[in-house]
């Protein structure tokens, strides 16, 4: 079979479509035929090497979807022919407050990632693919749909009338988590760079939007919202954004966070989270039985996959440069 493979580190010329061997399922394994994966931030920190090297060679993706051709001999959840989509964490199962994954593509060092023709996963990570979507539509899904579902839902309690600010809003976090937040009849204000980002934000159901490149987002929060501050502020740009998504929570507010894309030292007056009790929550990805709840509000039609641009997998490189230079209005998909 063919994979997208890198054997040093460096920018995206460092991929190569090349011929590996095919998986073989152990006993609690299956093996899935990709029929579309996706482009997410933990494929660029892996081949950069930084902040965390990665084995190498390596095969990144942490998203999948496709249709299984193997099965291990004690397999009993699913068969050959069941079109599914996969969960990227181990344990998929965990579910305890500060649960440590291994993240696949990324930190899963027994497996090798999604951006090849098969891959071999757990049985345990695989779930039905909503029947609602095509394959493409699904790859795009689960992983920035349970991370924003967890965040938003398990982490953040989010409920009718809570006003929600999404940065990185026509991102792959940020499109789900306004539609999330809109099925749960929240307001959403979301902060993105530019008009046309702004403008899908709009289509998929943002009720403010702000343009972070042309717009003071602290004071047009304040238009919006006067001086009562934000419910829930979305954070993963990190070190750029931090500072002030603590100071616009509202008193006792959320900040709940999960990324830093821009930093990682983020600076904070910390006289907000004491003195008006502002709540600094982190978050990581989402358990199965998280990301089985999301794809139900998928199947039940509240929640649509949002791609920027579906690209042969052996462009995967490419499909990570835009998402790198910031050019992606939603996801990017790669089919063999
Ligand atoms: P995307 O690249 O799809 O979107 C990121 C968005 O961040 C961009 O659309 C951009 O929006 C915004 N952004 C980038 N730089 C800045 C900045 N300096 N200030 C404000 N906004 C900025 O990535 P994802 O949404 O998939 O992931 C976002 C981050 O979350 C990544 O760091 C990723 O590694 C992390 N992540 C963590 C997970 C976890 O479980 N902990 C799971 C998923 C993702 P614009 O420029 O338009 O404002």
């Amino acid at each position: 079979m063919k994979a997208l493979v890198f054997e040093k580190y460096g920018g995206p010329e460092v991929l190569e479509w090349k011929d590996v061997p095919d998986p073989s399922p152990g006993a609690n394994d299956v093996v899935v035929q990709v029929k579309a994966t996706a482009v997410n931030y933990n494929d660029i920190w892996g081949r950069r090497g930084a902040p965390q090297e990665v084995p190498l060679p390596h095969i990144s993706g942490s998203d999948a979807s496709g249709v299984i051709t193997q099965i291990g001999s004690d397999v009993t959840n699913v068969k050959i022919g069941d079109e599914v989509v996969v969960h990227c964490g181990r344990p998929a199962r965990g579910n305890r407050e500060g649960q440590q994954y291994n993240i696949w593509g990324y930190d899963w060092p027994e497996l090798d990632g999604a951006h090849g023709e098969y891959v071999k996963v757990p049985s345990e990570n695989v779930l039905p693919k909503p029947s609602n979507v095509n394959f493409e539509e699904a790859a795009s899904l689960p992983l920035v749909l349970v991370t924003a579902w967890r965040k938003l839902v398990h982490k953040a309690h989010i409920k009718p009338g809570d006003t929600v600010l999404v940065w990185g809003a026509a991102g792959g976090l940020g499109v789900m988590a306004i539609q999330i937040a809109k099925m749960f009849r929240a307001t959403v204000i979301a902060v993105a760079s530019s008009d046309e980002k702004l403008e899908l934000c709009k289509k998929i159901g943002a009720d403010h939007v702000i343009n972070r490149s042309t717009q003071d987002v602290r004071k047009e929060v304040r238009n919006i919202v006067g001086r009562k501050g934000i419910d829930i502020v979305f954070e993963h740009p990190g070190q750029a954004t931090m500072g002030l998504s603590v100071q616009m929570a509202k008193w006792g507010g959320m900040v709940v966070t999960s990324g830093a894309t821009s930093g990682y030292e983020g600076q904070i007056d910390l006289r907000h989270i004491f003195f008006r009790e502002v709540q600094l929550v982190g978050s990581t990805l989402g358990t199965i039985f998280h990301l089985q709840e999301a794809l139900d509000a998928v199947e039940a039609g509240h929640i649509k996959a949002v791609i920027h641009s579906v690209l042969p997998m052996k462009d995967g490189g490419e499909g990570q440069r835009i998402v790198e230079d910031d050019e992606a209005v939603g996801k990017v998909v790669l089919v063999p």
